[in-house]
């Protein structure tokens, strides 16, 4: 038995359990592995379903030029998807983005255009400007524009959701995810809702992020809306694919908890995890006493870890940062006095 292309090993991901990092929640606690899929994070999902989607309404045409504005999971996505179907990539990204995540994307023949970060949306150096001028400049593109392209949580409508469903049985009491475009806890919240209404969705939001704020007061406050470290959730705007009727609650979490909690997750469960992973596991911490010992939660492990070892898998990137508590006595350490 084997694929025709890489693009069909996409999908169908592994429920694991986790065992020690979620000492103290009562709950069954089920991580949805989506780095098994082949760019290792859930974007190669809805990548793949932007471009089916723009090819069958004639956006995208053969030999055009794909051209997005991401962090680097659903570049890497597209990216996978171009070399597949013959299109070319151009991607802007910001430079708070780890090297690693842009290495990667040139590593599949994409161009990859950095933009400073401290800038808002609106500012012709952005990366959402600087994508949206090229879109406008390059012949026979397309900008995938994954905020507001609604396919990218239909894929997770069509995907995500029904898998988590059969994989629990039906018995999936909780899905948690962090939140950026919104695509992946709308889109599989929704399909669940529909099979279970009381299934509850929680959303992980950063410090300096305006979700959590505008879904309890329904205010889009600017005060929110600061500088952070945490990679792949949070906004400074609200993207058309986060559905605030489907996401029961949001909490934030702090970059530090983030990054710590990252570790830990590689440290006790041996799953190699991505920023914000550790994001939903504190997030949930600080959730647990709304949980009962019979209920099933399930988290989004969005992405690798492979794409942070510069980053809080590097014990000097912590210090500088103040986030490393306790130092350890370490072999270095001693040869160093
Ligand atoms: N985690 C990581 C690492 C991501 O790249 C993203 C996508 N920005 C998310 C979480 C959030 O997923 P979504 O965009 O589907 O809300």
């Amino acid at each position: 038995m084997w694929y025709n292309n890489i693009l069909e090993t996409i999908g169908n991901t592994p429920l694991v359990k986790l065992n020690k990092v979620t000492d103290g929640i009562k709950a069954t606690v089920l991580a949805k592995i989506e780095t098994n899929n082949p760019g290792n994070s859930i974007k190669d999902r809805m990548a793949l379903k932007m471009i089916e989607d723009a090819e069958q309404a004639g956006f995208l045409k053969p030999g055009g030029t794909i051209i997005e504005g991401t962090s680097g999971n659903t570049g890497m996505g597209l990216a996978i998807a171009a070399v597949i179907k013959g299109y070319k990539c151009i991607f802007t990204t910001t430079d708070k983005q780890s090297k690693e995540k842009v290495d990667a994307l040139r590593a599949f023949g994409a161009e990859v255009i950095v933009c400073p970060t401290n800038v808002e949306p609106e500012d012709p150096r952005s990366y959402y400007s600087v994508s949206s001028r090229l879109q406008r400049e390059v012949p026979n593109s397309w900008k995938a524009n994954q905020y507001d392209n609604l396919s990218n949580s239909m894929a997770n409508y069509e995907q995500t959701g029904p898998e988590i469903w059969e994989q629990t049985n039906g018995k999936v009491t909780h899905l948690v995810a962090g939140v950026g475009t919104g695509g992946t806890l709308s889109g599989a919240g929704k399909y669940l809702k529909e099979q279970n209404p009381n299934i509850k969705i929680w959303g992980i939001d950063t410090y300096g992020s305006v979700f959590k704020k505008y879904k309890e007061t329904g205010i889009f406050d600017k005060n929110e809306i600061y500088p952070y470290i945490t990679e792949g959730i949070g906004e400074d705007f609200l993207p058309q694919n986060v559905d605030f009727s489907v996401i029961d609650h949001f909490e934030k979490v702090t970059d530090k908890d983030a990054a710590l909690m990252t570790r830990e997750i590689a440290r006790k469960e041996g799953i190699f995890a991505g920023n914000s992973c550790g994001s939903v596991v504190a997030g949930l911490l600080q959730m647990k006493d709304q949980l009962k010992e019979d209920d099933l939660v399930v988290v989004i492990f969005h992405d690798h870890g492979t794409r942070y070892l510069g980053k809080m898998y590097n014990d000097d990137w912590l210090r500088e940062r103040g986030f490393l508590k306790d130092e350890k006595l370490t072999a270095k350490s001693i040869l160093q006095n």
